[in-house]
């Protein structure tokens, strides 16, 4: 028997509302390769903070572009694909709030995005893949077979990605979590360049009263579906 063709699955929606934690939990099932596009941004945005890099000033933006390489590198310990900047594995680092508080202005600029979504192009054309983010049904895959658009109560959100970083920085208030998320979601849906919205096609999953269980589920479901109704 034939072995089923490969898809692609988008997963787009809010900050924190459980985009990654589904993504991965779906290509496990399906034997998919996760892609994490936010961890791209992150990784941008870290080595622009490191090295003091001006970005209201487009050459020195290219510049910067220039000199990083991204790759999502296997490590059999959390059998996870893991972001590496410059070799570096920065996949833990880039989780932290100063991140945060800087990558939607830098994910906002129009040649930052250019390189980003070229290298996810690239990760795409062998299909079998599932990517999370902001643009991904809308933008770099919208033909992908499968779009899902994530959401979740506003309070459920910030209370999830409290509990999240507490456990790395005690010192974090729930009130600095929550600014960040709606600063967050604010320009990642207001941006010039490929803003957060939910593609036409894609189906909504509001997780605010599902289980991580209840919520894989369902995706994988209707993953299956279109994966057995592939022409
Ligand atoms: O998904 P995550 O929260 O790690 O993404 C961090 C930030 O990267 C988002 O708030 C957004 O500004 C940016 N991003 C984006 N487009 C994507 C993925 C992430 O603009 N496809």
């Amino acid at each position: 028997m034939q072995s089923p063709k490969k898809i692609i699955i988008t997963i787009d929606g809010w900050s924190s509302c459980g985009k990654s934690t589904l993504a991965k939990q779906l290509a496990k099932a399906l034997d998919y390769v996760y892609i994490d596009s936010g961890a791209m941004y992150r990784a941008i945005t870290l080595y622009f903070l490191r090295n003091h890099v001006d970005w209201t000033k487009q050459k020195k933006v290219e510049e910067a572009l220039s000199e990083i390489v991204l790759e999502f590198i296997y490590n059999p310990q959390s059998k996870q694909s893991e972001i590496h900047l410059n070799g570096e594995n920065v996949e833990y680092v880039i989780r932290d709030l100063v991140i945060a508080e800087k990558v939607s202005d830098i994910a906002a600029i129009k040649s930052v995005r250019e390189t980003a979504v070229a290298q996810q192009h690239k990760i795409g054309r062998r299909k079998g893949i599932v990517m999370d983010g902001r643009d991904i049904g809308t933008v770099v895959f919208p033909k992908a077979e499968l779009k899902i658009f994530m959401t979740a109560d506003n309070a459920i959100r910030v209370e999830r990605r409290f509990k999240e970083l507490f456990e790395k920085n005690p010192n974090i208030t729930l009130e600095e979590v929550k600014a960040n998320l709606e600063m967050r979601d604010y320009i990642d849906s207001h941006r010039e360049v490929s803003p957060l919205r939910k593609a036409d096609d894609a189906i909504v999953l509001d997780n605010s009263h599902l289980s991580i269980k209840q919520q894989l589920d369902i995706a994988l479901k209707w993953a299956k579906d279109k994966i057995n109704n592939q022409k």
